[in-house]
């Protein structure tokens, strides 16, 4: 089959490689329709690791997709051939302390899409899966959308775990996929304001598009300054969706006391750190987000219930053999780019 394989830091080629097979009862034979390019594909396209999960050439990456199913092993019942589906790129282990909690992404055996030790990505014409990772959206949603439930069900979670109060201020900082799949959710809660900081001009018309009250370049003003103008008080909740230091300092002076910080970015540097002082006097919380749990079929049904509109996410589209013009336009934050989607 088709895929597109990692070679080297910023290298892939389009290559023929062995089709995967059923080998459990509860396998499905996946064909793999669209491909979102996410933020953490990128990292290991750039720097070959995130963290210490460290790429081993050759690699296929990519994890955020929608599929047709092909094939069923012998015991599976939640999917038939020919049905579209939204992909959980996890697969937990149903067994380990933190799946017993609930807690299945935190799973110690995970097995996660185009993770580096786990199992190869989606960039490619087919995967098997088990069937627990495999959402049927009866067509009720289009294959790009169910490309964009991975980010979305991530926005989905985070803004649940940040536990927003009735008539919340709210900011969200970073506008690319996650930030705006922070915004389209937190707009279908009850809040006063949601006001959203980004640095790229193009995104920050996509804030507008996600019904963000307010959007501000921090490049260009001092958003910290306006937006405490706005709310003297301070915020409820600042969801951090671009892993910058500056934004996390930001964060801190936005907020009230006892005010939650909710991070989701991911930030190339190894450590982050935290004002002592204000952390302490203001009683902040501050919760990490760990991908999404349980999220994927609400990410589903918000799209088909036409809660949130996502389609102005997608600005850019791929086929296969140009996967690689794809990545270096996100990498590089150009023409206006926010998801880039793969056809495969
Ligand atoms: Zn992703
Ligand atoms: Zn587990």
């Amino acid at each position: 089959m088709k895929a597109i394989v990692l070679t080297s830091l910023r290298q892939m080629a389009l290559m023929d490689v062995p089709e995967p097979t059923i080998e459990k009862k509860t396998d499905v034979l996946l064909k793999i329709e669209k491909v979102g390019i996410c933020g953490s594909d990128v990292h290991y396209y750039e720097t070959g690791r995130i963290g210490e999960q460290i790429v081993e050439y050759p690699f296929i990456i990519g994890h955020e997709c929608s599929a047709t199913v092909k094939a069923l092993g012998s015991s599976v019942t939640h999917v038939k051939v020919g049905d579209e589906v939204v992909v959980d790129p996890a697969a937990p282990c149903h067994n380990c302390d933190q799946c017993v909690r609930g807690r299945e992404n935190t799973c110690h055996n995970v097995r996660f899409l185009g993770a580096p030790g786990q199992g190869g990505g989606c960039l490619c014409a087919y995967l098997v899966m088990p069937e627990e990772c495999c959402f049927p959206t009866n067509g009720e949603i289009t294959l790009e959308q169910g490309a964009l439930c991975e980010p979305l069900s991530i926005g989905v979670y985070a803004v649940k775990e940040a536990q927003l109060p009735e008539g919340a201020k709210v900011a969200i900082l970073g506008a690319g996929p996650i930030g705006l799949s922070c915004l389209v959710n937190v707009n279908t809660k009850n809040v006063r304001a949601c006001y959203m900081t980004e640095k790229i001009d193009a995104r920050i018309e996509g804030a507008r598009k996600g019904g963000a009250t307010w959007v501000g370049n921090p490049n260009k003003r001092d958003v910290v300054k306006e937006i405490l103008r706005l709310q003297p008080l301070g915020l409820d909740v600042v969801l951090e969706c671009c892993g910058q230091q500056e934004a996390l300092d930001q964060a801190f002076d936005i907020l009230r006391p006892g005010g939650h910080l909710v991070i989701i970015g991911t930030p190339r540097a190894e450590r982050i750190s935290f004002d002592v002082d204000m952390f302490k006097r203001k009683e902040l919380t501050v919760r990490y987000i760990r991908r999404q749990n349980h999220c994927v079929q609400l990410a589903i049904d918000l799209i088909k219930n036409r809660q949130v509109n996502i389609d102005f996410m997608i600005t850019h589209r791929f086929e296969l053999e140009h996967t690689q013009d794809g990545f270096d336009l996100v990498a590089g934050y150009r023409d206006g780019v926010i998801k880039a989607m793969i056809s495969v």
